[in-house]
C-alpha cells in the first residue's frame, strides 16, 4: 500500500506533457529529526543572542505533526476535523482536558482565512511549532521571562520571524551542504522515476524556493550518483527555477533573472524563460509560454500544502501531486492496528444495535404510560425490566470499547493520532489534500513503479446513503 499513488481526481499521466518538481522534502527528503533539530538550534541560538533564557530547550520530534493548526490568540495547538471543529487541543506542550477544550472551542469553527490560525503546511513547520509550544509554557510560567513579549500572538510573530531569518541566512544551509550524509535521506529510485518520465517525452522542471548554491549542492549530492554514466541532474531538467518565491510564483509577476554562471551571477531575463537555462524568480505563466503548454497539461509535484498544491491548483489550474512522507508511518500503524480496528468496529455495531433497541423500548414505555399510538402490549414493569437489561449490556460493551477506542486515537503519532483522521472523521489536513492534490504519494520514487504511462483513476466517493455505508444502520433497524 505504501508504494501506491493515491488518487483524488482521475489523472492520465500519458496526457501530462510537463512535470514540475519542488526540491526540498519532494525530490530530496531530509531526515526530519536531523534537519528540524538543526533549524531549531539556529532559531534558538538567535533568541539566546537576544538574551532569551532558553538554553535548556530541546527539539522534540514527537511533539508536532504536519496538518495541526496553531491558535496564535490562545497559544494552543489544534487538531481540527474537515468541518473546522476542534477535536484535540494542546496549550503549549500540554494537552487540554476535554472539558477545557469544549469550553474554549465549542463555539469556534476554525477557518484558516482568519489571521488567528496558522496551518502547519510542511515538515519545515515542525521545529517552529515545537519551539512555539515550549515558549508558550515558558511564558505561562513567567510572563516577563521572554524579552519584549506580551501575549501569545506576539510570541508567535517572534518565532516566525526568527525562523524565517535562520532559513535565509547562509549558515544553516552551509552546514547542511557540508554534511549532507547526516541530513539527506537518499532514494536511488527518484532519479530513475525522472529518467523514465524524461525518456517518455515529458518536459521536466525544477521549481524550488531554495537558493542556487544550495540547490546545486543538494541535487549534485542526491542525484548524480544514481544517474547513468557522466549524466548530471542538470540534464534531467528542461528548465530550472531557483528562489521561485512560491506561493508568489503563482500569484505575482516577480522579475525573472537568468543564473548565468556557477557562482550564481544574475542577468535580467527580459525575453522570458528558455529551455536549457537556469532562472531565478519569475512567474508560472512564463513556464507555460516557454513550453507552449497550459494548465492541465502540467503536473506540479510538491510537499507544501499551500505553496505547492493549493495555489498552483487554484490560480494556475495545474494538475497537482502532493508528497506526504508521513503516509508510510500512517499506513504501517493502521496495518498493525487492523485486527483491533475490526474488533472495535464489530463492538460498535453491537452497540448501535443495542442503542436502537433501547430507543424502541423507551418509546414503547412512553406510549404505554401516556396511552397513545401502536404499542407492544407489555406492562410498564416488563418494559422497565427490558430497558435495564439493555443498559447493563451497553455498559458491558462500553467497558470493552473504551480501551480499544483510546488505542485507536493514539495510533501513528501518540499525541495526535492518525494524520489524516480526526476522531472518526477526516482531518483538516485530509480535507486539504482531497481538495487541492489530484494525487498524493509518500515519495517521488513511486512514479517509477507506476510508470509514466499510468492512468490513475479516482475511486467512486462514499456518501452516507451509499449501500455499503448504510449496512450498520439497516442492520440496526432490522434487529430492533
Ligand atoms: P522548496 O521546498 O524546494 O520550494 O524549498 C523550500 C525552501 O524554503 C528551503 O530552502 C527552505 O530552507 C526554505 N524555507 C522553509 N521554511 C522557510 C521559512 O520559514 N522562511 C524562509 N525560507 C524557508
Ligand atoms: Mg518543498
Amino acid at each position: 500500500m505504501a508504494r501506491r499513488i493515491f488518487c483524488n481526481r482521475t489523472l492520465n499521466l500519458r496526457a501530462i506533457r510537463a512535470i514540475g518538481y519542488d526540491m526540498d522534502y519532494t525530490l530530496i527528503h531530509y531526515r526530519v529529526s536531523e534537519w528540524e533539530r538543526h533549524a531549531y538550534a539556529h532559531v534558538k541560538r538567535r533568541l539566546i543572542e537576544e538574551k532569551w533564557p532558553i538554553a535548556e530547550l530541546e527539539f522534540d520530534e514527537n511533539l508536532m505533526i504536519r496538518g495541526l493548526i496553531i491558535d496564535k490568540e490562545l497559544g494552543n495547538i489544534l487538531k481540527v476535523n474537515r468541518f473546522g471543529f476542534v477535536k484535540r487541543a494542546f496549550h503549549g506542550t500540554k494537552p487540554l482536558d476535554h472539558e477545557k477544550s469544549r469550553e474554549t472551542y465549542s463555539r469556534v469553527i476554525v477557518d484558516l482565512a482568519e489571521g488567528r490560525f496558522e496551518f502547519l503546511n510542511t515538515l519545515f513547520s515542525l521545529s517552529e511549532a515545537c519551539l512555539y509550544a515550549q515558549l508558550v509554557d515558558r511564558y505561562d510560567q513567567d510572563p516577563n521571562a521572554l524579552p519584549g513579549i506580551r501575549g501569545y500572538e506576539q510570541l508567535y510573530k517572534k518565532v516566525r520571524k526568527t525562523t524565517d531569518l535562520a532559513h535565509v541566512e547562509g549558515r544553516l544551509k552551509s552546514e547542511i551542504i557540508a554534511d549532507p550524509d547526516r541530513f539527506v535521506d537518499l532514494d536511488p529510485l527518484t532519479p530513475l522515476a525522472l529518467l523514465d518520465q524524461k525518456h517518455a517525452g515529458k518536459k521536466l522542471l525544477l521549481i524550488t524556493n531554495s537558493e542556487w548554491p544550495y540547490t546545486k549542492a543538494m541535487m549534485n549530492y542526491a542525484f548524480d550518483r544514481y544517474l547513468p554514466g557522466q549524466m548530471s541532474w542538470r540534464e534531467l531538467f528542461d528548465v530550472v527555477i531557483v528562489e521561485s518565491r512560491k506561493p508568489a510564483f503563482f500569484t505575482n509577476h516577480n522579475p525573472l533573472f537568468e543564473v548565468v554562471n556557477e557562482e550564481g551571477l544574475l542577468r535580467p531575463a527580459n525575453e522570458g524563460m528558455k529551455e536549457g537555462h537556469i532562472f531565478l524568480g519569475g512567474h508560472a505563466d512564463q513556464v507555460e509560454s516557454c513550453l507552449g503548454l497550459v494548465g492541465d497539461q502540467i503536473l506540479y509535484v510538491g510537499d507544501h500544502i499551500f505553496s505547492d498544491v493549493h495555489v498552483s491548483k487554484n490560480i494556475q489550474r495545474w494538475r497537482t501531486a502532493l508528497i506526504l512522507r508521513e503516509l508510510e508511518a500512517e499506513l504501517e500503524a493502521q496495518q498493525v492496528f487492523e485486527a483491533d480496528q475490526r474488533e472495535l468496529e464489530r463492538l460498535m455495531e453491537d452497540k448501535e444495535r443495542l442503542e436502537a433497541e433501547l430507543c424502541l423500548v423507551r418509546v414503547d414505555d412512553q406510549r404505554t404510560r401516556v396511552g397513545y399510538g401502536p404499542r407492544s402490549g407489555r406492562t410498564e414493569a416488563q418494559i422497565t425490566e427490558q430497558a435495564q437489561r439493555l443498559r447493563a449490556l451497553l455498559l458491558e460493551l462500553d467497558a470493552k470499547i473504551a480501551p480499544l477506542a483510546k488505542a485507536a486515537s493514539e495510533i501513528s503519532s501518540g499525541h495526535w493520532g492518525l494524520w489524516m483522521r480526526a476522531g472518526n472523521d477526516k482531518s483538516h489536513l485530509a480535507k486539504q489534500v482531497e481538495r487541492y492534490a489530484d494525487i498524493y504519494l509518500s515519495r517521488v520514487s513511486h512514479f517509477a513503479d507506476e510508470t509514466p504511462f499510468v492512468y490513475l483513476r479516482s475511486a467512486r466517493g462514499d456518501l452516507p446513503h451509499d449501500p455499503a455505508a448504510r449496512t450498520a444502520v439497516g442492520g440496526l433497524l432490522a434487529g430492533g
